[in-house]
């Protein structure tokens, strides 16, 4: 009997150990797996396209500041780039004078560089718009686009549906001579916007309807942030961005799906004009619950003052989540985990704060503050004596981070909440008769308060114990909470803004207005908080965690006169309990 049960076990460790053996090697397989885009660039390189060169761009149109759906395109193109030993341009997409500005282009240049990439060359399309503008000529010349005379009404009425095939304008069938002179008036300033436009001369009843004669020029007078007054003819998208690719030599011109539907169009260009045969390859784009992503809305949020700038911390930009305390590291990871997909689908946001929760944990110096402050006076503790208490930093780094000095003394902020005049079973905080440890200090026992006359406790009475000091206790106490505190008299006083979702609801974006459905406490301001003195001396973007609180960055607005700190993140998710308790 004792044999086979001993057999059994045998056999069930064998299974247990195999099970688990199959499962790292499918962990690592799972490392290993290259995503859809790799997999291109690696048969690319095997078979000698390019001469196994990899050259990658990320082209933001400078019109709003990066967000987190443009650091996963980033992250992706730097990221490829890095992995193949090749490089990424930044070229800035600027065809639209009337919404781009150079302000923006400097915080893309920062975001990025802060996210920790470095790209090769620094570009503008409005750098190639000579270039563009004879690739034009030569399409009209080969009798492959014409001026188009017609409204963008009528443009529009004759392209026909995805069901019915197109019908020529008058104007198709220009000559190539008339087409020469008039494309050479509409740069010179000869019309009004809108007067007439180049289009491509392609197939009115092509199945794709960008391929039934697309807009390739259109006149607009405007002033550009780059090349001034100079043009007032500015090409389209679909004959800008391919075409800059090609000038560059980008092997991999990678974007989002939406533009599935132009890659016909992108190739027929690039064969038409017989220039570098660069290629478009699409994935899907990040996006991210309880928020918005366009830059359109993140716009309109910031000028009709839903939030205080594009780096409102409750933004998804960039510059908002590095003021909020998120760091480069937890971004980056962020993209990682969530690789790259051919789907469209919605990324949970607590699994980006699951990121930077994570990367704080390692990296954050411990601190205590209180938010919502009750006085706490020992009773039995000298007075006018002040202990010079020492707290570690992180101890959850190996070999220790550094400590701090903490100073205590008699008369101690505690948060309000650890307090109550009737404590049920389980409150392992303070109440009448019942201890706990202050944090790197005594076990403290209750023993009175005091209330105002409203009944709201303001003082609460306890004795120390002298010999159950943290790291020397002689006192063999057992206590089961340990609350955190702030001495009154080298308390800092310090301003905290608490941040919750921006958004009531999942896709905002599916909303009819976005706006309606704005969280009205995503932002709870604490005007008065008490912090240990050592935080005087944050610094942003260095996460601090405060002891049982939360994960906080020193806010941009901060003064030695007015310290002001932002809440990253909770230390665990409120949300997913909020949801268990509803369910
Ligand atoms: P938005 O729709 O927010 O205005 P956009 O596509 O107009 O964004 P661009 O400045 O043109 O913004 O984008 C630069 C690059 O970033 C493009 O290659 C684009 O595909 C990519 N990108 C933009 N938004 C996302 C996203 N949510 N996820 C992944 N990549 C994105
Ligand atoms: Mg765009």
């Amino acid at each position: 009997m004792v044999f086979i049960n001993l057999f059994l076990f045998n056999y069930l460790l064998f299974i247990a150990l195999m099970s688990n053996f199959v499962l790292m090697i499918e962990e690592e397989k799972e490392e290993k797996s290259l995503n859809f885009i790799e997999e291109i660039i690696e048969e690319d390189i095997r078979t000698g396209k390019h001469g196994g060169r990899v050259l990658t761009r990320f082209p933001p149109e400078p019109n709003g500041y990066l967000h987190i759906g443009h650091a996963k395109s980033i992250c992706l193109n730097f990221g490829l780039a890095q992995k193949y030993n090749g490089k990424t341009n930044l070229r800035f997409d600027d065809t639209n004078p009337v919404t781009e500005d150079t302000e923006y282009v400097e915080s893309i240049k920062n975001d990025i560089k802060w996210l920790g990439f470095q790209w090769a060359e620094e570009l503008y399309t409005s750098d190639y718009f000579e270039t563009l503008y004879e690739y034009a000529v030569k399409l009209i010349k080969k009798g492959l686009a014409y001026v188009d005379d017609s409204t963008p009404e009528e443009i529009a009425a004759a392209k026909g549906s995805p069901t019915e095939p197109g019908i020529p304008t008058p104007y198709r069938d220009r000559s190539i001579e008339e087409n020469l002179k008039l494309f050479q008036e509409m740069r010179e300033g000869k019309y009004k916007d809108g007067e007439k436009v180049l289009r491509a001369k392609i197939d009115l009843a092509s199945p794709n309807m960008h391929m039934r004669d697309p807009i390739l020029y259109r006149i607009k007078h405007a002033h550009h942030h780059r090349t001034g007054d100079k043009w007032c003819i500015y090409p389209m998208y679909d004959f800008a961005h391919g075409q800059s690719d090609s000038i560059e030599k980008i092997t991999h011109s990678i974007c989002t799906l939406e533009f599935v539907p132009h890659r016909q169009l992108y190739d027929w260009l690039i064969e038409q004009l017989e220039i570098f045969p660069s290629k478009q390859y699409e994935f899907a784009r990040l996006n991210l619950s309880y928020t918005v992503m366009s830059k359109r809305k993140l716009l309109q949020l910031v000028n009709e003052k839903y939030v205080e700038g594009w780096d409102d911390p409750r933004m998804p930009t960039i510059s908002g989540l590095r003021r909020r305390g998120y760091t480069p590291e937890s971004i980056r990871n962020f993209c990682e985990r969530i690789g790259i997909q051919k789907r469209e689908n919605m990324i949970d946001v607590s699994l980006l704060e699951f990121c930077i929760r994570e990367d704080l944990n390692k990296t954050a110096w411990r601190r205590m503050a209180v938010l919502d402050p009750i006085k706490l006076i020992i009773t039995n503790y000298p007075e006018g004596q002040v202990e010079e208490l020492i707290g570690e930093n992180n101890p959850e780094v190996e070999g220790g981070d550094g400590s701090r000095i903490i100073p205590f003394s008699k008369e101690l902020w505690i948060e309000r909440e650890d307090f109550m005049e009737n404590p049920p079973k389980k409150f392992f905080r303070l109440g009448p008769g019942l201890s706990v440890r202050l944090k790197h200090a005594y076990i403290v026992e209750c023993h009175d308060f005091k209330k105002d006359e409203n009944g709201k406790v303001t003082e609460v009475y306890c004795t120390y114990v002298p010999n159950s000091k943290s790291g020397e206790d002689t006192s063999g106490l057992k206590v089961k909470g340990t609350i955190h505190w702030v001495s009154t008299d080298h308390a800092k006083e310090a301003e905290v803004r608490l941040y919750d979702r921006l958004f009531n609801v999942e896709n905002p974006a599916a909303e009819e207005d976005f706006r309606k459905v704005l969280n009205p406490e995503s932002l709870k301001v604490v005007p008065k908080a008490y912090i240990e003195p050592d935080l005087a001396n944050a610094v942003a973007g260095k996460g601090y965690q405060f002891i049982r609180l939360g994960y906080f960055n020193l806010d941009t607005s901060s003064t030695a006169e007015k310290l002001v700190f932002n809440r990253t993140v909770t230390l665990k998710d409120s949300w997913a309990k909020e949801v268990k308790k509803g369910s």
